[in-house]
């Protein structure tokens, strides 16, 4: 009788093995299941522990002009989360800084702003450093026309703009074109003022040879100087359609135009998609990753058709920038599907930058969910933190995108997990592939 007792209770566990193990290889369901907040809370207390690596930023307090290669037009309009009456941005005052009122009126924002007006008097660069630690930020990439003296050079990693080498010859047609071209061209011209004088070009270069060798020294002095990526912001100013004309075609044209004159639409647009190659193969040379605005944007013109990322098709996918790591940046918002096939290449990514503070986390848990399911090597972390005004700054920015982001990707997780997509311990993998390793990984540093 015991021994069948014993033989019964065997059975049972034998069964039970057998159920656990059908489960885990079990198809998985469209509908997760009652246990998705339990797995959720679970999955966000390990998330929240992973440092980020994050891939785009403007770190900057908001007086240094520096920050950017453009600026926002006059009459931009502007998505309802980033509204500053967001109630999100106390939130954020409080949890950095313990913020003591509940909104922004002029009285109260000083609190801030001396705070932070202080921590830029100070000079050190500990102040951006402990924003980081607060979130548990490691590493950030920062989109700058130069790298500040009050950003630790071991934390914050420079990458630099190069549109500005696409705005060589008189820009009034550029300009006058509408009021968004007229803030950006000139911001262009200075950048490339800037270059010229750092490598001591005076002038244009006489003929495009010559043009062609200052182009690429700046790019590898630029990476000498700590660049570890370059950066086309190109969709504000043109179609992301690069078509490849002849070197001799471009010859003349600069032959024509570098010493004045206007050239015509058609000529310009030839000239920039050849120099186009010319950095981007430069890029391909020096192992440095080419970053791309590939997303909406900001102005009154900006153009969707002319931003979107199916339209670096061909240049992703030729086989001579096989070498060239690309990185789409802000996921190609709203066109994220497409974005997430493109990265199908294996030298194609893709950030979640910007995209992640425009929607709320229940819609960047979708998009998440959607790429994890996909390519969940080719996605990245980026907060895309950005000063809003003195009071509400980069420092806000960052908490909101890398909060936003830690909880959608929590919650994506846990809904494939639920679902029987896979295990908890394989959701961890992933979400430290996004929030961490896939960027280590593409700019070299160890994990
Ligand atoms: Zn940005």
């Amino acid at each position: 009788m015991r021994k069948m007792k014993r033989l019964l209770h065997l059975g049972a566990a034998l069964l039970m093995t057998l159920a656990v193990a059908v489960m885990a290889h079990a198809q998985a369901r469209p509908l997760p299941g009652a246990d998705l907040q339990r797995v959720y809370d679970r999955l966000l207390k390990q998330i929240d522990g992973i440092p980020i690596y994050d891939n785009h930023s403007h770190a900057t307090f908001p007086d240094d002009s520096d920050m950017d290669a453009m600026a926002s037009p006059p009459e931009e309009s502007t998505v309802m989360r980033l509204r500053e009456d967001n109630p999100e941005f106390v939130a954020a005052a409080k949890a950095l800084f313990g913020y003591p009122y509940d909104d922004f009126k002029p009285e109260h924002a000083k609190w801030l702003i001396d705070k932070k007006k202080a921590a830029e008097a100070s000079g050190t660069t500990t102040y951006w450093d402990s924003i980081l630690d607060k979130m548990n930020i490691e590493t950030c990439l920062a989109n700058r026309v130069a790298l500040a003296p009050y950003l630790d050079p071991k934390r914050f990693h420079w990458v630099f703009f190069v549109d500005s080498f696409l705005f060589p010859f008189d820009n009034h047609n550029q300009i006058a074109k509408n009021g968004d071209m007229g803030v950006y061209i000139p911001l262009q011209e200075k950048v490339l003022q800037r270059y010229m004088k750092q490598e001591s070009v005076n002038g244009l270069p006489a003929d495009l040879g010559g043009y062609e060798a200052f182009v690429r020294q700046t790019l590898a002095d630029n990476q000498k100087k700590g660049g570890v990526a370059m950066k086309f912001e190109a969709a504000y100013f043109r179609t992301l359609f690069f078509r490849d004309p002849p070197r001799e075609k471009v010859e003349a044209i600069y032959a024509q135009f570098h010493a004045g004159g206007v050239p015509s639409e058609q000529d310009y647009r030839t000239f920039q998609d050849y120099v186009f190659r010319v950095l981007i193969d430069q890029a391909g040379k020096l192992h440095l990753p080419v970053h791309f605005h590939s997303a909406v944007g900001i102005g009154d013109y900006f153009s969707l058709r002319n931003g979107n990322p199916l339209n670096l098709e061909n240049v992703l996918r030729d086989p001579r920038y096989s070498k060239v790591n690309f990185v789409l940046i802000h996921g190609g918002y709203p066109y994220t599907l497409d974005m997430i096939w493109l990265t199908a290449r294996k030298n194609v990514y893709t950030d979640s930058s910007l995209m992640g503070y425009y929607v709320y986390p229940s819609e960047l848990k979708n998009i998440l969910k959607q790429w994890i399911s996909l390519f969940p090597e080719k996605i990245m972390f980026a907060s895309d933190a950005f000063p809003f005004n003195d009071a509400v700054g980069a420092e806000e920015t960052f908490w909101l995108a890398a909060r936003s982001a830690r909880t959608a990707v929590a919650a994506a997780l846990a809904e494939l997990v639920s679902e029987g997509a896979f295990t908890e311990e394989k959701a961890l993998e992933l979400a430290r592939l996004y929030l961490h390793d896939n960027a280590a990984k593409l700019y070299g540093e160890k994990k």
